[in-house]
């Protein structure tokens, strides 16, 4: 058993201010805590927290993370709550802690489906330190080093997620060492039979491939010295099973043909000596052209640096060397947990060290806002640069379910399934009841409620964000609207064709009325009657088609309502409209302008889609009042005589370029009590920030206290409302 001791060794070595007091009271806690407990080896539970510290020990990760290590398991394991570790280990251990506690769950819930990519986002999207991922891969690293207790079924499964999901993370953040020993412990345990294969013939070769390393080494080293170039450090290898496998599958091949199965690695003190090594390199063998890459020059987007190239040996066997300075090493080897190794010592000094913290900066794009010390601002830049549009929700079942940031309930539901969406009538995330404007968090686990009588409001519309919901209710709605408008153009009808001694229902068992239908580009009796009830036709129009020629005259002595009056009639309208909460059937904002309650409004009679309310302000105002005859007068609803709706409105910024705008903006809205539904920042060509912000707004006064909080925002040098229609 590791001893604890030579933990702290390791910790005070990269570390030597670290808090030996707090690391050995969490030993101990971890001992107290796991006491009884055993693992599937049968050796004592306590065995695991240490192996774990101690491999975040060796990735020179900070004491936090180390403390974390011990007691990453006690919350999960023992009924230990989390607020006893906050209170005897600190607010940041205890956020760790939990992290790690609810990735546990995560992986339970989704044990039902394979869905790696999203697990990944996912796990990547919920944690908000990416210290707790750090913990979390060494936690994997120790479960796969010691998979073999476990039952056969079990150690498959686990294998797998660790290629699918924790593997291509450690890849993600270029800890290509942690990640090259999780893939070759997965593949034992996924293909043991390739795996051994595999394995016994590089073994069966390696007395002849090290000597071969050997002579290359030496070469190598002789031809440096002879030109001067500074090298720290030659190192030869044979390649790692799993990507020797990998290569075999992918090209077809035998082991034998596979061309690089040892690999050099060049050490050098400066870039400029990386270069000049290469030189030497093909000036003595032969370099196979299509095999060199300069990731020095571009680096790769995980930000490996090195120069890769492959050359034909003496013997006729190539092999593949990488060339690299000390620096670019350690980030290949460690990636991102490079960056706390120099955490500390930093300080005040402007060393060499500093050029490691520029592959941070350039990880994160709004660079000037974030702080390198904070892991959590770290975390949330790479989660926007990663994926800025998603979140991940699980049904009670656990099933993931993927969507626009922004989505709803009503969003989740339709993802489930339409009949759910259809039926929707509330929903709860984690068990609370949400209103189903709610914003999904990540992570949220979301119960739909649904209702057999219950339909879709034209309220939804308002807020959902994925097309596939937008889709299905409106076609409910207009389902629903063309039923009203069928009935309604049936009333229309016959209360017209009375005065004539028309009757529909004759005319509809005939077949006459149908038969005229095509003349109104429709196929249906159905259709003209709903074209009727929709006012686009008047049903004078009609009966003059189905009158005895002698009889037409008649028509046209009889006076005939307007298509207002239609409309009117068709809709149930008053000859003032009020305009209640989002819900009228009939009556909508109109998108151009998005009018707010407490605005001066018009009602426009449309064709076919009831009445638009637009804004006096909209700028497709004075083209309506070109038909006086089609325009309604419209109010608001007092908003007393409802619950006051709030609409959303959206509000374009443009600010100058400086660190903390977006957080300022968030503020100032916020601080005011207002929603906000959306934001999103981008820059543009001149160099200045552009920032659209939704949020959500009661009336007019209200939209006068944002804007006013926004002009008072430092920066800010414009703004404008938008229609929805401009985003
Ligand atoms: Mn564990």
């Amino acid at each position: 058993m590791i001893r604890f001791d030579s933990i702290v060794e390791k910790v005070k070595q990269n570390h030597p201010n670290a808090d030996e007091e707090m690391l050995r009271r969490a030993y101990l806690f971890s001992a107290q805590q796991h006491r009884g407990q055993i693992r599937k080896s049968g050796e004592p539970y306590l065995i695991h927290p240490l192996e774990v510290a101690n491999i975040i020990a060796e990735l020179k990760l900070d004491p936090i993370c180390v403390v974390t290590g011990l007691l990453h398991d006690i919350v999960e394991d023992t009924n230990t709550p989390l607020a006893e570790i906050e209170r005897l280990f600190g607010l940041d251990v205890a956020h760790l802690v939990d992290g790690l506690t609810k990735i546990s769950k995560l992986k339970q819930a989704s044990a039902e489906e394979r869905q790696a990519l999203s697990i990944r986002k996912m796990l990547l999207a919920m944690v908000d330190d990416v210290r707790v991922i750090l913990v979390k891969l060494a936690d994997r690293l120790h479960n796969m080093r010691t998979l073999e207790h476990l039952m056969s079924e079990k150690r498959k499964r686990i294998a797998q997620e660790t290629l699918d999901v924790y593997a291509p993370i450690a890849h993600r953040l270029g800890m290509s060492k942690v990640r090259g020993e999780l893939e070759d412990l997965a593949f034992k345990y996924i293909e043991p039979e390739e795996y051994y294969k595999l394995k016994e013939s590089v073994e069966s070769r390696r007395e002849r491939l090290e000597a071969y390393l050997g002579e290359i080494k030496k070469r190598l080293t002789e031809m440096f010295e002879t030109n001067g170039i500074k090298v720290v450090h030659v190192e030869g290898r044979l390649k790692r099973l799993y990507s020797i496998y990998q290569k075999l599958k992918r090209q077809h091949i035998a082991i034998d043909q596979v061309y690089d199965l040892v690999a050099v690695r060049v050490i050098t003190d400066s870039i400029k000596d990386c270069y000049a090594a290469l030189g030497v390199i093909h000036t003595a063998w032969k370099p196979i052209p299509s095999r060199f890459k300069d990731w020095i020059a571009i680096p790769r987007e995980n930000f490996y640096q090195s120069l890769h190239t492959s050359v034909v040996g003496d013997n006729g066997h190539p092999f593949e060397v990488q060339i690299r300075t000390e620096e670019m090493h350690l980030i290949a080897e460690q990636g991102i947990a490079a960056h706390w190794k120099y955490k500390e010592g930093r300080r005040g000094t402007h060393t060499a060290e500093d050029e490691a913290f520029v592959w941070l900066k350039r990880l994160v794009d709004w660079q000037q806002e974030v702080k390198e010390s904070d892991s959590r601002e770290f975390m949330d830049t790479l989660k926007l640069d990663l994926y800025p549009q998603e979140v991940y929700c699980f049904t009670p079942k656990g099933k993931v379910i993927e969507l626009p940031r922004g989505a709803t309930p009503i969003d989740f539901a339709f993802a489930i399934h339409t009949q759910v969406g259809m039926a929707c009538t509330g929903a709860k995330a984690n068990g609370r009841i949400v209103p189903l404007r709610y914003n999904l968090r990540n992570g949220d686990v979301i119960e739909v409620m649904t209702s057999p009588n219950a339909h879709p409001s034209r309220d939804w519309m308002n807020f959902v964000k994925t097309a596939r919901a937008r889709n299905k209710i409106r076609h409910y709605l207009a389902e629903s609207e063309r039923a009203t408008a069928i009935e309604l153009g049936k009333k229309i009808f016959e209360k017209e064709a009375e005065k004539f001694k028309l009757s529909l229902k004759k005319l509809l068992a005939s077949g006459e009325f149908e038969q005229i239908a095509p003349e109104y580009g429709v196929a249906r009796a159905d259709d003209l009657l709903a074209s009727i009830g929709y006012g686009k036709t008047l049903p004078r129009n009609v009966i003059a088609k189905l009158l005895p020629p002698d009889r037409v005259k008649e028509l046209e002595e009889a006076k005939g309502p307007t298509f207002k009056q239609v409309v009117k009639k068709a809709f149930g309208l008053q000859d003032r409209i009020v305009v209640k909460g989002t819900d009228d059937i009939m009556v909508y904002r109109a998108r151009c302008c998005n009018p707010i309650r407490g605005e001066q409004i018009l009602g426009y009679i449309t064709r076919g889609k009831g009445v638009a309310v637009h804004s006096t302000r909209c700028s497709n105002a004075p083209s309506l009042m070109v038909n006086p005859e089609r325009l309604i007068e419209v109010e608001w609803q007092k908003a007393d005589e409802g619950h006051p709706s709030a609409y959303p409105v959206t509000i374009r910024l443009v600010t100058e370029d400086r660190p903390g705008m977006v957080a300022d903006v968030t503020q100032a809205i916020a601080g005011i009590g207002t929603n906000i539904r959306d934001i999103r920042a981008s820059l543009d060509n001149d160099g200045r920030g552009q920032l659209i912000v939704t949020s959500e707004i009661f009336d007019l006064k209200h939209l006068e206290r944002v804007t006013a909080a926004l002009k008072s925002v430092k920066g800010v040098i414009d703004l404008e409302r938008l229609g929805s229609d401009a985003i």
